[in-house]
């Protein structure tokens, strides 16, 4: 067989395509694809001996600020308002190396928490794009639009935006540019059009903020005469390429209309929380409605973590405790939300579960943890959704590539990590 070939033998696999449960086999990658699943193992020019450990798809972050990273702690225990303010500011002061080296710090972070692919809203994501190729994670970048009177790039957002996905689209298969809108409190009817226009042209997703918090849905009240959903359905703005983070506070007939016009949503349970905003969002009714529910982190300001065991099971803890029920949602469907719905909220139906000629991006998890102790057919998603952590990911492969081995980033990977972390501190460590 020409190409390089990769083997991940001796495996109990999790998210098989097509099949609900546990299977024991061997994995042969070719390149960046899933070549054959077998009960034999494969030889290859190089071979994982996965020891029984959980291989599962990676998890896919549907909304993040990964360049946020360096603001960790920074923008603690401030309302959503005040939030936003500090942020803009910090924002307008940012260079081009510190937005590299913090969408390092943070790409390494969601690697360690088994993500292998996320979608990300932020203005340069050109330079964010540069972080992604050299890490070889998976991104799906959307360059934020706002209207310009409140934006701080330079230029006119929108034609950046446009930019950027013409000279990124044929880049890297790593990276996949489109548009995004920041949220209707910074945004005209005549902006978001805007972005529909550019994210039709370019057959691209446009990734927006939706109805987060209450003063959002007043402003809008008061000053469109309608809730955002409402007003965004008013314009034309809702559609199949719309992946809308948050979501929280929407009533049933903005959760019908989501459905209508087959939005992806992203469930962003511990930035909600961590920013109380008050609500969760109508998650059992959206299902209902047919509504793809992916899952997102947030950035490393709202979070703070880029963790994506921990959103699976705040989403689960908050949804079932707020509901008086605990069968409200299981452990398959959280599971479900944070890799297939998130392959559908970003438009590529090659990620998201295993199966041939899929792409490998995979994650294997140790088993021999204590905290994943006892695992077997009949728990392994309960488990993954209830008791796993980062310190479980044992070997993360992206893309066919191993960014993570036997608990160890590759060499390019720790090599990156190192001169961000000394960028970083020598730039921005106060302390
Ligand atoms: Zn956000």
């Amino acid at each position: 067989m020409s190409g390089k070939t990769l083997a991940v033998n001796n495996a109990l696999i999790l998210g098989v395509k097509g099949k609900n449960k546990l299977i024991e086999g061997s994995l042969l990658i070719k390149d960046e694809f899933i070549k054959k699943i077998s009960d034999e193992p494969f030889d290859a020019d190089k071979v994982i001996d996965a020891n029984k450990n959980l291989l599962i798809p990676g998890f896919i972050n549907t909304h993040s600020h990964v360049a946020m990273s360096r603001f960790k702690g920074l923008l603690d225990d401030i309302k959503l308002s005040e939030f936003l303010e500090k942020t803009f500011k910090l924002d307008s002061q940012r260079t081009d190396e510190d937005i590299y080296n913090s969408s390092i710090m943070g790409i390494c972070e969601m690697i360690d928490s088994g993500i292998t692919a996320f979608a990300d809203l932020y203005y340069s994501e050109d330079i964010i794009a540069r972080a992604v190729e050299d890490t070889g994670i998976r991104g799906f970048l959307s360059w934020n639009t706002l209207d310009k009177k409140f934006t701080t790039q330079t230029g006119e957002p929108i034609e950046n935006a446009e930019n950027f996905i013409r000279s990124f689209s044929k880049r890297s298969s790593l990276i996949t540019p489109s548009i995004g809108v920041q949220g209707i409190y910074v945004a005209s009817d005549d902006t978001y059009l805007k972005a529909y226009e550019i994210s039709k042209k370019y057959g691209t997703i446009i990734h927006t903020h939706l109805a987060e918090t209450r003063e959002e849905i007043n402003n809008c009240m008061k000053e469109r005469g309608k809730r955002p959903v409402e007003q965004l359905d008013s314009i034309g703005f809702l559609n199949e390429n719309l992946l809308a983070a948050h979501t929280v506070w929407l009533n049933l007939s903005e959760v019908r209309a989501l459905s209508k016009k087959n939005v992806s949503i992203s469930w962003n349970s511990v930035s909600n929380e961590k920013l109380g905003v008050g609500g969760i969002p109508p998650i059992p009714e959206m299902m209902a409605q047919g509504v793809n529910v992916s899952m997102g982190t947030d950035s490393c300001g709202s979070n703070n973590s880029l963790d994506m065991f921990c959103v699976m099971k705040n989403s689960a803890l908050s949804l079932k405790n707020s509901r008086w029920d605990p069968s409200i949602l299981n452990a398959d469907e959280l599971f479900q939300m944070a890799t297939q719905n998130g392959s559908y909220a970003v438009h590529n139906n090659s990620i998201g579960s295993i199966g041939e000629n899929m792409l490998a991006d995979l994650v294997l998890i140790d088993l021999g943890a204590s905290n994943m102790f006892p695992t077997s057919g009949n728990n392994a998603v309960n488990n993954i959704i209830y008791s796993a952590n980062p310190g479980n990911t044992q070997t993360v492969i992206v893309n066919g590539n191993v960014l993570k081995e036997n608990f160890r980033f590759s060499k390019n990977l720790e090599k990156l990590k190192r001169k961000a972390m000394r960028y970083l501190r020598e730039n921005f460590n106060t302390i």
